[in-house]
């Protein structure tokens, strides 16, 4: 009997502690599957303005039940406009497992499809869990963005009627647009030219300098181009005149005793090239530091002020004379033989040794310091996009940021980098383009061609 009874309190125990672990568990499941997280959710756009198409991105995620069902509308005057409403989600099981814990959907948004009009519209998501909440129905969170929808270009008035360019020279184009713009300005075959307002009373007037590099011919395109912030792009002709130049050609000799002169200032960019013989080292640098070079006066010239601080022709360095001129196309001769051809992108004008070189105008100094082949440099912002070069110094005089007038001595003439002789080499840029310097030593062509434009509109728009 005693042995009996044992065996039923055993019994007994054994079932209680297994009652004990099935309520346990089951209350277990129940907390997990009665978890009151909700969904996240979060979206983006390419801008808070919508145009004639554009992407959405919104990612959903519940990392404790799963995603249940997910809707995303765009609501304008209170009508909805379903996009996406996806409720086919991969099921949990009974432990609450084996869900989708993250979505992301990309929605392309065309309003004209939709037949949403311009103006405010809401972005609305709506996305619920496959929690046992609200008798079933799960967690759910809903996600409201306001957006703006607008499918209409800017327009663009030109204000400027004649724009007369020559190759390789300048020019200005004064326009408005008739809204916000994320960018705007001239294309000048492939080549962007910026638009800046900031120079007139109007925000909406802006000017572009633009400039015509030596290789494009008479055939080149010109047209404004804006897009406003919903990236809508509209463009715009403009009546232009392009005189044809002719440059010249030029032979630059060379010899061993100038590459055993010069060679030995570029030791460390040719470092790794010991082997090369003298006139391979002169290729070199002459080729591939040159591009290099270039591509650097293209970056300083990329941030500019937009505050016109130039004014009146631009001084020519004084006394002095022209030994190259704007593209001159040189052949480099070496023992008979032509083993290079470059573009001269300035003017070289020699005078005294060491002479003392002035600012040509007044500016902001963009970049004082050493650039391969050109030597010591000093590169300055006259606004706009417009920027003066003064290469192969001997002593810089100034520093970057520097406000400097028109005559301030900003260094002394040398033959740093790859100059034969003492001079200057002087160059002007209109963004990314050099340009000829002639047009802007010349007082008559700026008043015609730059500076009356800008007075007549000063007259006109900002009374
Ligand atoms: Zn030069």
């Amino acid at each position: 009997m005693k042995f009996g009874a044992n065996k039923f309190n055993f019994l007994l125990l054994f079932l209680i502690f297994f009652v004990v672990i099935i309520i346990s568990a089951l209350s277990w499941i129940l907390i997990q599957r009665l978890e009151s997280k909700k969904p996240a959710i979060s979206a983006s756009l390419d801008s808070a303005v919508i145009g004639a198409s554009q992407k959405i991105t919104v990612t959903v995620t519940d990392e404790h039940s799963g995603l249940r069902q997910v809707r995303i509308g765009l609501l304008q005057n209170d009508k909805e406009r379903l996009l996406t409403d996806k409720n086919n989600f991969a099921q949990v099981n009974f432990l609450g497992r084996g869900g989708t814990l993250r979505n992301t959907f990309t929605i392309t948004v065309i309003p004209e499809k939709l037949a949403l009009t311009d103006g405010q519209a809401m972005l609305h998501i709506v996305a619920s869990d496959q929690s046992w909440r609200n008798w079933g129905k799960g967690n759910q969170n809903n996600f409201d963005q306001k957006i703006q929808i607008d499918t209409q270009p800017p327009e663009i008035n030109v204000v400027t009627r004649v724009h007369n360019i020559e190759q390789g020279g300048s020019g200005v184009i004064i326009y408005k647009v008739s809204e916000k713009c994320s960018s705007s300005g001239v294309y000048v075959g492939d080549n962007f030219f910026p638009g800046h307002s900031g120079n007139f009373k109007d925000p909406y007037v802006f000017m572009a300098f633009f400039a015509l590099d030596y290789q494009q011919g008479t055939e080149t395109d010109l047209y404004l181009q804006a897009a406003d912030s919903a990236g809508n792009i509209s463009k715009a002709e403009f009546p232009f005149h392009i005189r044809r130049k002719k440059f010249k050609q030029d032979t630059i000799k060379l010899s061993d005793r100038f590459f055993k002169r010069k060679m030995p200032e570029f030791k460390t960019y040719l470092s790794s090239n010991e082997k090369l013989s003298l006139s391979e080292q002169f290729l070199e640098i002459n080729r591939k530091m040159r591009q290099e070079n270039y591509k650097q006066f293209i970056k300083i010239a990329a941030a500019t002020d937009n505050t016109l601080f130039w004014s009146g022709k631009f001084m020519r360095f004084p006394r002095s004379a022209t030994r190259a001129e704007f593209a001159d196309h040189r052949a480099y001769r070496y023992k008979d033989e032509t083993i290079d051809h470059q573009v001269h992108l300035g003017v070289d004008l020699a005078s005294l040794k060491h002479a003392p070189v002035p600012s040509a105008n007044k500016g902001k100094v963009a970049f004082a310091g050493t650039i391969g082949i050109y030597g010591k440099t000093v590169v300055i912002d006259h606004g706009f996009g417009l920027f003066s070069t003064y290469s192969h110094l001997s002593r810089i005089n100034t520093k970057q940021g520097q406000l400097v007038s028109k005559g301030a001595i900003i260094g002394n003439t040398g033959m740093t980098g790859l100059a034969g002789g003492d001079h200057l080499h002087f160059g002007m840029m209109v963004h990314n383009t050099f340009v000829t310097p002639v047009e802007w030593w010349d007082a008559a062509w700026i008043r015609k061609n730059i500076t009356n434009k800008i007075k007549a509109i000063d007259n006109e728009v900002n009374q």
